[in-house]
C-alpha cells in the first residue's frame, strides 16, 4: 500500500482537461463533439515562429540554456515589456519558465505555508486554488461579480487583508469570465497595498493581447511603488497559439530571483532550446497573426454574447478580454455541472461548469470561442434545441 504525502490530497485540477478527455472520448465512439471546452487558440502558430524553432533545432540549438532562460530572449521580453506597458525592466529579473502555470507553482512553493492567507479569484483559473492549498496556505477567495463586469473591487480586497496575508493573486483579462479590472480599481489597490507593505501581488497578465471593445490593459508592472513586491506572469500560449510548445515567463522581484531560479534548476533544468528560439521569433517579428487573432475572436465574441443572451434562461454579460463568455444559467433551472453535463451528452457540445472555478461560479457556465464561427453557431443551435 503506498502512502502518499498529505499535499498530493489536497491538488486540485484544471477540469478543462478533463472535459476534454471526456469529449474526446466521445468523439471516438462516433459522437460529434464541438468542443468551446477547452481555452486554447483554435490557429495554428504563426509560420515565422515555428520556421525559428526548426532553425534552432538545424543549428545544433540541443543542449541544456541557463535555468532563467536564453539572454536572447530574456531580453527580447525586456524589450517587448517597454514597448507594450511603457516599462522598463532588467533582464535579470525575467525567468523563462516552460508555461504560464509554472509560475502560480513557483509563487506558491515560495510563499505559501501553513498560518500564511493568499488572496485569489473567484471565479477565477483554478490552478490558483489547487496551489494555494497545496502549499498549505489558507485560500481566501476574492467575489467576482457580473454586475461590476467581474472586475475585482479593490475597497473589497483591501478590507479582507490581515496581518497574515502574505499574496494577492489578480487576473485581469480574466479565465474564466471574460472580465477586465478597469484602472482606476487598480490605482486604488497600489494606493492602498501602501499599507500593507508584506503584502506580495502575483498579476497574472496571460491574456494581456486579448481586449475588445476599446479596453486597455493596465499591468502592475507600471506601478513603481509596489514595483518590489509583484510577480507579473505572462507567456506566449494565449498571444501567439503557442500552447503545446511550453513557453511562459514572469518578472520576479529580485530578492526573489535566486530562489526562484534554483526552484527551475531543481524541477525542469531549463525551457527547451527551440522553444526559446521560437519565443524571440514571437517578441520580435511581425505581429500581424497576433492582431488578426485577436480581430477574429472580438468578431466571435460578438456573436457568441448576442447568441447567448438569446437562449431561454441565459443571461451573458458583455466579456471584454480573453476569449471566454460566462453566462448565467440559473433561470434553466439547471446547475451548472448539471448543464455542462445535459450539453456535453445530449447537445454534443463542451463548456465547463462554472463551479469548475470556484464557488461563487454556481449559476454560470464558461464557453471558450476558440473555435469557428460555424462551429460557434452550430453549437449554440444544438443548445437551444435541448433547452
Ligand atoms: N493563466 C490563466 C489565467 C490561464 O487561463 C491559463 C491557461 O488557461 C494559464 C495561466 C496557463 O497557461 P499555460 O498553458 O501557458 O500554462
Amino acid at each position: 500500500m503506498i502512502t502518499m504525502a498529505k499535499s498530493a490530497g489536497r491538488l486540485g485540477t484544471e477540469s478543462a482537461f478533463e472535459v476534454l478527455a471526456r469529449a474526446q472520448a466521445l468523439a471516438a465512439q462516433g459522437q460529434d463533439i464541438i468542443n468551446l471546452g477547452i481555452g486554447q487558440p483554435d490557429f495554428r502558430t504563426p509560420a515565422h515562429i515555428v520556421e525559428a524553432g526548426i532553425k534552432a533545432l538545424r543549428d545544433g540549438h540541443h543542449g541544456y540554456t541557463p535555468a532563467n532562460g536564453l539572454p536572447v530572449l530574456r531580453q527580447a521580453v525586456s524589450a517587448d515589456l517597454h514597448r507594450r506597458h511603457g516599462v522598463e525592466v532588467n533582464p535579470d529579473n525575467v525567468v523563462v519558465v516552460p508555461g504560464g502555470k509554472p509560475t502560480m507553482f513557483f509563487a506558491l512553493l515560495l510563499l505559501g505555508e501553513p498560518g500564511v492567507e493568499i488572496m485569489y479569484p473567484n471565479p477565477g483559473f483554478p490552478i490558483y486554488e489547487s496551489v494555494i492549498n497545496f502549499s498549505g496556505a489558507t485560500p481566501v477567495p476574492i467575489a467576482l461579480r457580473e454586475e461590476a463586469g467581474f472586475a475585482f473591487s479593490a475597497d473589497e480586497v483591501l478590507s479582507q487583508i490581515t496581518p497574515a496575508t502574505r499574496l494577492i493573486i489578480i487576473n485581469s483579462p480574466a479565465n474564466p469570465t471574460g472580465g477586465v479590472t478597469p484602472r482606476e480599481e487598480i490605482d486604488k489597490l497600489v494606493a492602498g497595498l501602501q499599507r500593507h507593505p508584506q503584502v506580495v501581488i502575483l498579476s497574472d497578465e496571460i491574456y494581456s493581447r486579448m481586449l475588445y471593445a476599446g479596453r486597455e490593459h493596465t499591468s502592475l508592472l507600471q506601478y513603481p511603488e509596489i514595483r518590489d513586491r509583484v510577480i507579473m506572469l505572462d507567456g506566449w500560449s494565449k498571444t501567439y497559439a503557442m500552447t503545446g510548445w511550453r513557453l511562459g515567463y514572469a518578472v520576479w522581484p529580485t530578492t526573489m530571483i535566486d530562489a526562484v531560479t534554483r526552484l527551475c534548476i531543481n524541477d525542469h533544468s531549463c525551457v527547451n532550446a527551440p522553444t526559446q528560439f521560437a519565443g524571440v521569433a514571437a517578441l520580435e517579428g511581425p505581429q500581424d497573426a497576433v492582431h488578426e487573432m485577436v480581430a477574429q475572436f472580438n468578431r466571435r465574441r460578438r456573436i457568441i454574447v448576442d447568441r447567448l443572451n438569446a437562449l431561454p434562461g441565459f443571461r451573458c454579460a458583455d466579456a471584454a478580454g480573453a476569449f471566454y463568455a460566462f453566462p448565467q444559467i440559473g433561470a434553466t433551472g439547471l446547475r451548472a455541472r448539471e448543464a455542462q453535463d445535459k450539453f456535453l451528452h445530449e447537445a454534443g457540445v463542451a463548456t465547463i461548469a462554472g463551479t469548475s472555478f470556484g464557488h461563487w461560479g454556481e449559476g454560470y457556465l464558461r464557453f471558450s470561442y476558440a473555435n469557428s464561427i460555424e462551429n460557434i453557431e452550430a453549437a449554440l443551435d444544438r443548445i437551444k434545441a435541448v433547452l
